[in-house]
């Protein structure tokens, strides 16, 4: 699924197509992806200019210059398609087939086509000066990038709790954009148990995770940068992120904390893998 660096490295991959460029047509395949799209999105959107793209979390942020933003998330199979090359492979990306693209906006100059096999994704259009109270939004926590993320928030924020840190960094409330892989990375680094409950860490342990989330994060974000740049002199698929990761997904490999002979360990957590090392994770 894609996480934060992933949607980061699409607004970017999106930007030099679509900034600046006028919307022609835009062609709605069908009702839905997982809420119904919204009323007249095709009528609303066409003849629009796209002034910028954002992020919000994992949300894509077109903004028009009719007022309008049209909000996007990408889901667990979303993708982008510029003319025929795909911005992205996510780890274990299966490829994509043309039934499942689901909207395609034409451009003055691209064709950019949301494709989506499993549907999770969705769209909503929103008015510019009220982006903040929409109600995908308006609970978000700060952005880990952001100065509103910072040790007092999270040491704060743990105060108190019952529930292990993996799910307390999975609460988009507590932290916005953060999913399943970059927090198992960063918990190792950090050399924290996943099972430990938050509320029991000591405040200095919890604000060492801060630069750690954000060096995660920013790390991902240079490597699909990086790959995004070559993505045109290669096959269309980029190298993406999974060669760089430490634990996830990397069940039975030693673990590569320097002086550490553990091994990394699978376990489930509500209901989702979590990758540790139990020897330098306490
Ligand atoms: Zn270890």
């Amino acid at each position: 699924m894609p996480e934060l660096p992933e949607v980061e490295t699409v607004r970017r991959g999106l930007t030099p197509a679509l900034e600046g460029a006028r919307l022609v047509r835009v062609d709605v395949r069908r009702p839905d992806l997982r809420w119904p799209f919204p009323e007249g999105m095709a009528e609303r959107l066409t003849g629009a200019t796209i002034r910028a793209l954002g992020r919000r979390s994992k949300y894509l942020l077109l903004h028009l210059d009719t007022g309008e933003t049209l909000i996007m998330h990408l889901g667990m199979s979303g993708r982008m398609v510029v003319d025929d090359l795909q911005l992205g492979s996510f780890h274990r990306d299966a490829g994509w087939l043309p039934q499942h693209d689901h909207v395609i906006f034409e451009t003055d100059r691209h064709r950019v086509t949301f494709n989506d096999a499993r549907r999770f994704g969705a769209m909503d259009l929103a008015r510019s000066d009220a982006l903040e109270d929409h109600w995908l939004i308006a609970k978000l926590g700060p952005e880990p990038m952001g100065n509103a993320f910072n040790e007092d928030h999270l040491i704060t924020a743990f105060r108190g709790k019952n529930t292990p840190v993996k799910t307390a960094l999975l609460d988009q409330r507590i932290i916005a954009g953060l999913g399943n892989i970059y927090v198992n990375e960063a918990l190792h680094r950090a050399g924290i148990a996943p099972t430990r409950k938050a509320g029991r860490i000591a405040a200095p342990r919890v604000a060492k995770l801060v630069p750690i989330i954000r060096d995660v994060l920013s790390e991902a974000i240079d490597a699909g940068g990086s790959s995004l740049q070559d993505h045109r002199q290669t096959d269309g698929n980029l190298g993406y992120f999974q060669h760089r990761f430490r634990v996830y997904d990397r069940e039975g490999y030693p673990c590569p904390t320097p002086g550490c002979a553990g091994e990394i360990r699978r376990i489930v957590q509500s209901g989702r893998s979590t990758f540790h090392c139990p020897t330098c994770q306490r």
